[in-house]
């Protein structure tokens, strides 16, 4: 039990995890770790501003939106976070800095200085548990009942990183279980072209960004990938819904084939 002094979620701030279309018949199952800038009540704006609070260190902008084009067109189950990256960013092992960052690129984040063992264990038991035990048990259930299961973790990036700006627009990105992205990228390079699509971009394994790749893909056998966009082709519903079509093309190709 978690003491009341370090309880993250209040009754008002509700669940931190949300699984949409639990039966989806899909073999996809879509996970999107950093789909909420929410902040739960108790702590306030952790020290930052409001356009740190709106940008890409609280949350990926227009993850959520791509994710559910996808669940919606294929029919596939899909898992995000409610809780902001800020309080506990599910990409991220419990021993990782990372996890309840100090600092994010040009970002101090006074509210995450000099965290206490016992807050840290408070978002963890809050936040990440919750939210891969939700996603264990949808691999569980669907074993057990048949349904094969290939995890698409959906990302975005931003356009402009301490100061350069990224010229790829969709990172097809792997830990050492290539299957899915080497098909993503053979079926990506031989169609129009849409987008300038790179493997393991702006970042790879290297950054420490496959933990839920590894977590419930590898080490289960399962064929994963995670997509990264980068945020300004989807900050509005247009270039959301162009994403998510062209995104679910390339992953029924990759399926297919
Ligand atoms: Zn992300």
């Amino acid at each position: 039990m978690v003491p009341a002094e370090f309880e993250v979620l209040s009754k008002s701030d509700g669940e931190s995890v949300v699984v949409e279309r639990p039966q989806g018949g899909s073999a996809v199952l879509v996970v999107c770790e950093h789909a909420s800038r929410m902040l739960p009540e108790r702590y306030g704006t952790l020290g930052l501003p409001a356009d740190a609070l709106n940008s890409h260190i609280a949350w990926d902008p227009g993850a959520l939106a791509v994710a559910q084009g996808i669940s919606a067109a294929l029919d596939a189950t899909l898992v995000h976070q409610r809780v902001s990256r800020l309080i506990y960013d599910c990409n991220r092992p419990p021993e990782s800095p990372g996890a309840m960052p100090e600092k994010s690129e040009i970002y101090d984040i006074p509210g995450n200085a000099g965290l206490s063992v016992e807050e840290r264990h408070a978002r963890t038991e809050a936040v990440y548990i919750p939210f891969h035990d939700a996603i264990r048990a949808l691999i569980r259930d669907r074993k057990a009942r048949g349904q094969e299961t290939v995890i698409v973790t959906v990302h975005s990036f931003t356009p402009i990183y301490h100061g350069k700006t990224r010229a790829v627009e969709i990172g097809i990105l792997h830990d050492d279980d290539s299957r899915l992205a080497d098909r993503m990228l053979a079926a990506a390079a031989s169609g129009d072209a849409s987008f300038k699509i790179e493997r393991n971009e702006p970042y790879g394994p290297e950054d420490g960004v496959t933990h839920t790749l590894v977590l419930h893909g590898l080490s289960n056998g399962l064929r994963n990938v995670m997509i990264e966009v980068r945020n300004d082709l989807i900050a509005d519903q247009a270039g959301q819904g162009v994403m998510a079509s062209y995104l679910t093309r390339l992953l029924q190709q990759s399926l297919d084939a």
